[in-house]
C-alpha cells in the first residue's frame, strides 16, 4: 500500500517529539481517472445501492427534485485493518461510506449541498449499481469525473494557531498548540532542505496532506474562521477536503511504491487534477461537519 507521509516528517518528530500528540488520521483518497464498478471505492462513480431504496433528491429547486450525484464511495475493506480511523467515518458496524451532494447551487453562498451515509456492505443482499443518469447538468464543474480511490491512512498535525489580528477569526479559531509549542513549531526548519523564500517554517509542507482527503485536520490558514464553527455554535470537523489539485510535487509524495498511479506525464491533468472537480477560483473545496451533534447540515466550502 501506497505510504506518502514525507519522509521530512522524521526530523520535525525528532526536533518536536511533543506534537505527535496531536496528531490524527485521515485518508487521503488518491483518486485516479478509470471505470469504477459497484465493488470498488469510487468518486463520481456508480453507488452500491439497495434495490427497494429511492435515490435521494433534493426539493431545493424549481420543477422536478434534483437526484444527488455521487461523491466518494469509500469501502472500509479497502483501508489496512490495522491502523486507526477518523471516529466518525465508520460508526457502529458500518462499513461503506458514501457522501453525495446536490452540485446546484443553494442559499445565499450558492454551495451545494452534501450529506453523508453509510451502510453495512455485507447486509447489502440485493445492491445493484446506480449512478444518476447526466440530466440537465448545468454545472458538470461540480460532478467529478469517474475516477477509482486508492485509499491510504496517513497522520496529520494541526495547523499553527491564528496569528492574524482580525479579532472574529480569533474568536472563531480557538488556538490548538500550546503557546510555547506552537513557537517551536512556527521556528522550526528542516536541517537539510532549503530555506522557503519567504523564510515560513517548513511545518506548514508537513502537516496536512493535499488533495481528496477525509478527516484528518483542517488548515484554518486556507479556510476562513468561519468554517470552524457550526451554526449550533460547537466547533466544525473537516470531513473531506476535495482540493482540485492533488499536490504530486508537494513532499506528500510515495517513498517506496514504484508501481502506484502518480504523476503521468508533466501536464497530465488527469494525474494533477483527476477529479476535475472545481467551483471556486482556487480548487479548494472542503465540507465541515459538526462535532457536537452529526445530524446537523454539512457545510460546504468553496474558494
Ligand atoms: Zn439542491
Ligand atoms: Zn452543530
Amino acid at each position: 500500500m501506497v505510504n506518502t507521509v514525507p519522509v521530512q516528517r522524521e526530523a520535525l518528530h525528532e526536533a518536536v517529539p511533543e506534537v505527535a500528540a496531536f496528531a490524527r488520521p485521515a485518508v487521503r483518497l488518491h483518486p485516479r481517472q478509470a471505470e469504477p464498478t459497484a465493488e470498488q471505492s469510487s468518486a463520481g462513480g456508480p453507488l452500491l445501492w439497495p434495490e427497494h431504496e429511492a435515490w435521494p433528491t433534493c426539493d431545493g429547486h424549481q420543477g422536478r427534485p434534483r437526484e444527488l450525484a455521487p461523491l466518494v464511495q469509500l469501502f472500509k475493506h479497502d483501508l489496512p485493518a490495522d491502523r486507526a480511523l477518523p471516529d466518525w467515518m465508520f460508526p457502529g458496524s458500518s462499513d461503506l461510506l458514501h457522501i453525495l451532494w446536490c452540485p446546484e447551487e443553494h442559499g445565499e453562498a450558492r454551495l451545494p449541498t452534501a450529506r453523508l451515509a453509510w451502510r453495512n456492505a455485507s447486509a447489502l443482499v440485493d445492491a445493484s449499481a446506480r449512478l444518476p443518469e447526466p440530466r440537465d447538468l448545468d454545472r458538470a464543474e461540480a460532478i467529478p469525473l469517474p475516477c477509482v480511490l486508492h485509499p491510504e491512512v496517513v497522520t496529520e498535525l494541526p495547523p499553527l494557531n491564528y496569528a492574524g489580528d482580525d479579532p472574529t477569526e480569533s474568536e472563531l479559531v480557538p488556538p490548538i498548540l500550546p503557546a510555547e509549542l506552537n513557537e517551536r513549531l512556527s521556528a522550526w526548519r528542516h536541517p537539510s532542505e532549503p530555506e522557503r523564500p519567504d523564510g515560513a517554517s517548513h511545518y506548514w509542507a508537513l502537516a496536512t496532506a493535499p488533495g481528496w482527503k477525509l478527516g484528518g485536520w483542517a488548515d484554518y490558514a486556507s479556510y476562513p474562521g468561519r468554517y470552524a464553527r457550526c451554526p449550533c455554535g460547537a466547533q466544525t470537523r473537516l470531513v473531506a477536503d476535495l482540493m482540485s489539485a492533488e499536490g504530486l510535487d508537494s513532499w506528500w509524495q510515495p517513498s517506496a511504491a514504484p508501481d502506484f498511479p502518480w504523476k503521468g506525464a508533466p501536464y497530465d491533468w488527469s494525474f494533477h487534477e483527476p477529479t476535475q472537480l472545481r467551483l471556486g477560483r482556487d480548487g479548494f473545496q472542503a465540507l465541515f461537519g459538526c462535532t457536537a451533534d452529526p445530524g446537523h447540515p454539512l457545510i460546504t466550502y468553496i474558494e
